[in-house]
């Protein structure tokens, strides 16, 4: 089969043949229906060897789902041809973090390497996916994979920074959603579905702007110079309870600091290498700042629920897996809408 896999530091990925693997005892082999192309990827392609302690090559995709195509030795529970998401963090499965189901902050991360599935270990921009433990698994139940597949990255990610600051999401309150691409389309469905809070979202695309509108944001604001101000003034000069950064540059972290409420929560998912220099007066009183990673297969099991329901719904564009280069091109050229899923 074809795979898309970074064989080399800060070379371009390529398509390669590989063999189609075989599951061993306890292990899965999941037909890819869709794998999303995360930002995150080109953050991966970019950075230089010994930045992560991944060992190349590796096929590239984290946002993955798909059907059971067959079951190793052992496994019980499951059925082949069942429509499943992969949850793509990868932990060790035991440590107290693991086992509560945030496999994002495994104790044993250090030991494992990879961080999982298309990250230091084969992910699903391939037609198959080998899927180490049935645990990695959430039933789609009448979900296609390949418009399911954005919801365990592009979702979950901002789902799970969105309920850190949940309970602070009163009526009143505002959310700022800043960059529109795959995560922050997701980014206003989610507040929309979960809170009463007014959203306003700003990117530097026009399209990405008429994007998030569609999507359910109140309030979209073009980036600048004057966004700060505008987000002030759209909040009545106290700003915003939830500042959820999907991008982490030095200007948008910036503004981060000047549109965040007294008391309010900055979320940093965004990992665009920003810098912020802090002094005691950087944020406002009681203020905090935390940078969210991914989240919990609990939380991909509320986020499939939420889609089920038609509450939320990925909007995506198809590639086949032999232009997947072409998907990321977009993605770096800033034409994409937001996610674009590669259906192998
Ligand atoms: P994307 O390319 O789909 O979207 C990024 C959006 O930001 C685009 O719409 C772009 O126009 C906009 N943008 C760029 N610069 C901007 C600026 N200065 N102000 C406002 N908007 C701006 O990317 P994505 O896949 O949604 O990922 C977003 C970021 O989140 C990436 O850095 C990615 O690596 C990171 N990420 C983090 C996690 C995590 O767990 N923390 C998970 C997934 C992705
Ligand atoms: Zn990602
Ligand atoms: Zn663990």
């Amino acid at each position: 089969m074809q795979a898309f896999q970074l064989v080399e530091w800060q070379q371009p990925p390529v398509l390669r043949d590989v063999p189609v693997p075989e599951p061993g005892p306890g292990e899965v082999l999941v037909k890819v229906g869709g794998a999303g192309a995360c930002h995150s990827d080109l953050h991966l392609m970019e950075w230089p060897a010994g930045f992560l302690p991944y060992e190349l090559p590796f096929t590239l995709g984290h946002e993955n789902a798909g059907w059971i195509e067959a079951l190793g030795p052992g496994v019980k529970g499951w059925e082949v041809g069942e429509a499943v998401a992969v949850y793509g963090p990868w932990g060790c499965g035991r440590c107290r973090p693991c086992r509560t189901g945030l496999e994002t902050l495994c104790e044993r991360a250090a030991q494992l390497g990879a961080a999982g599935g298309g990250l230091g270990r084969n992910g699903g921009m391939a037609e198959y996916m080998l899927v180490p433990d049935p645990r990695l698994l959430v039933p789609l139940g009448d979900l296609d994979p390949r418009d399911a597949a954005p919801l365990s990255d592009a979702a979950l990610t901002p789902y799970h920074a969105i309920k850190l600051a949940l309970h602070q999401l009163v009526p009143g309150t505002s959310a700022v959603v800043i960059g529109v691409g795959g995560l922050g389309h997701m980014a206003v469905q989610i507040l929309r579905a979960l809170t009463p809070a007014r959203v306003i979202a700003t990117d530097v695309d026009a399209a990405k702007l008429a994007l998030a509108v569609d999507v359910g944001a109140d309030h979209a604001i073009e980036a600048g110079e004057d966004a700060a101000a505008e987000i002030r003034e759209l909040t009545g000069g106290i700003g915003a309870t939830l500042v959820l950064d999907c991008v982490g540059s030095n200007s948008t972290l910036t503004l981060d600091t000047q549109v965040v409420a007294k008391g309010g929560a900055v979320m940093v998912v965004g990992v665009a290498g920003g810098t912020l220099e802090y002094r005691f007066n950087t944020l406002p009183s009681d203020a905090s700042l935390t940078h969210p990673y991914w989240g919990s297969i609990v939380e991909l099991g509320e986020v499939l629920e939420l889609a089920r329901a038609g509450r939320i719904t990925p909007h995506a564009e198809r590639f086949p897996l032999e232009r997947v280069a072409d998907a990321y091109e977009r993605m770096q050229s800033g034409t994409l809408s937001g996610r674009a899923v590669i259906t192998p």
